[in-house]
């Protein structure tokens, strides 16, 4: 297999389907930073960032040698039966991070589904209490309890029969497009009211274990929530004691221009699910937050042979000691409102085209006229050298990898300008 066209028809053949969505037929050999090389050495922007997992950039040497030298000396010894360094540290680091006071301790998985999954089990055994709440457009993943708790695709559900039973959805704030025809003045939080009357129509809250809340609503199209609302939502949760659950998996590590995007809101929340960028590259899953509430259930309720693993953790100390020497975290906030600037600058040159511009840090949402528009343009996109895709019909997703410098930007804007202009004409 050498060329990008042989490795997509072979992968159709042997990769089951169920895990792609349709993309354009490209393969990727190497990267740098926010750089992609496909096998005919064409170089591509890359504005996925592998769904956010490549935070740090693609082909990061000092991440690469932590991952070798760790290998050789102790790939992993599973930490169910016995202790390792190496998770043991990264999670004091971890615990530095949460936003409030240090009494918290960490539960590692391999993916952000299982964290779902493991922050679902822990809810329930530190309440006593069964049912959940989440909301309509969430991706919590892919395990039973994760999808049961999602809500943005009928192929997530189709021949699964039974999902977790009790779970609640309930409508995201999506201001752009309010129900209640209400704009950031005249907003009462209307939505939020639905919440207050489930609870005393029919669900009674005393017998609510969590709500789980993506603080920037990720897959849904990348919408920011107003501070408001969220801080209410706490409030809400604090006053039945819900506990509240922060899906951190696509958001943190400073996607948002904060480490974890909840601290755009000001508020601690008691359990933070991460995965996706939180092993330097490799699996990592994780869940941390109060003590009281981690220690709720005993071993061997939520346990994986391969969790904690010594190199993922090697690689992961070694992403954050780069992450703090070099300010990603202000990195993003800083690209991002450079790079969100640029992306208004587009839509005032071509409303028509262009219809919202949102996001915080490097967690851009960019909503296009239609789905047609949006599959032609990405598709040009793509063909001109960046990795684009978009959310729902039609909202762009740009999300670089950390690293992706001003020219990259500068040159991801020519390359959408040209194929709307492309598309236009
Ligand atoms: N939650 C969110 C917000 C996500 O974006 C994702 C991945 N797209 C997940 C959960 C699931 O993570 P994973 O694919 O690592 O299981």
């Amino acid at each position: 297999l050498s060329t990008s066209k042989e490795i997509c028809a072979r992968e159709s053949e042997v990769l089951a389907k169920t895990q792609k969505l349709p993309y354009c037929p490209i393969a990727f050999k190497s990267g740098k930073g926010a750089l992609l090389y496909d096998y005919e050495g064409k170089e591509y922007i890359d504005l996925l960032a592998s769904a956010s997992s490549a935070n740090i950039g693609h082909g990061n040497e000092e991440v690469a040698d932590a991952v070798r030298e760790q290998m050789a000396k102790l790939a992993q010894f599973s930490i169910v039966y016995f202790s390792c360094k190496e998770p043991v540290e990264y999670a004091e680091k971890l615990i530095e991070l949460y936003p409030g006071d240090n009494n918290k301790k960490v539960l590692f998985s391999t993916t952000g589904s299982e964290s779902i999954d493991a922050a679902i089990k822990l809810v329930k055994g530190y309440t006593g209490r069964n049912k959940i709440i989440s909301f309509n457009g969430a991706y919590h993943g892919s395990t039973f309890g994760a999808i049961s708790i999602s809500a943005i695709s009928l192929n997530m559900r189709r021949k699964m029969g039974a999902m977790i039973p009790d779970v609640h959805h309930f409508n995201y704030p999506v201001c752009i497009r309010c129900p209640y025809g209400k704009c950031e003045e005249s907003c009462n939080l209307e939505c939020l009211k639905e919440i207050e009357t489930a609870f005393s129509l029919y669900l009674p809250p005393e017998e609510v274990a969590a709500i789980f809340f993506e603080p920037i609503a990720g897959d849904a199209g990348i919408i920011v929530p107003p501070k408001k609302y969220v801080q209410a939502l706490h409030e809400l949760c604090k006053k039945h004691g819900i506990l509240f659950v922060v899906d951190e998996i696509q958001q943190a590590w400073g996607r948002s221009g904060k480490f974890f995007a909840i601290e755009n809101f000001d508020v601690e929340p008691d359990l933070i699910v991460m995965g996706k960028s939180s092993g330097g590259g490799l699996p990592m899953g994780i869940v941390m937050g109060k003590s009281e509430i981690m220690d709720s259930l005993d071993a061997p309720a939520h346990l994986f042979t391969m969790s904690g693993n010594s190199t993922v953790c090697a690689a992961a100390l070694k992403m954050l000691e780069i992450f703090e020497r070099e300010d990603l975290v202000e990195q993003s906030r800083v690209k991002g409102e450079y790079f969100k600037n640029k992306f208004l600058e587009l839509q005032k040159k071509y409303p028509e085209i262009i219809k919202d511009v949102r996001g915080l840090g490097l967690s851009i949402g960019v909503d296009l006229c239609d789905k047609n528009t949006t599959t032609k343009i990405i598709y040009e996109c793509q063909l001109n050298g960046l990795v684009l895709i978009s959310l729902g019909e039609s909202t762009l997703r740009v999300q670089p990898p950390l690293v992706i410098t001003y020219e990259q930007m500068d040159k991801s804007i020519e390359i959408i300008e040209q194929s709307i202009k492309d598309l236009i004409d």
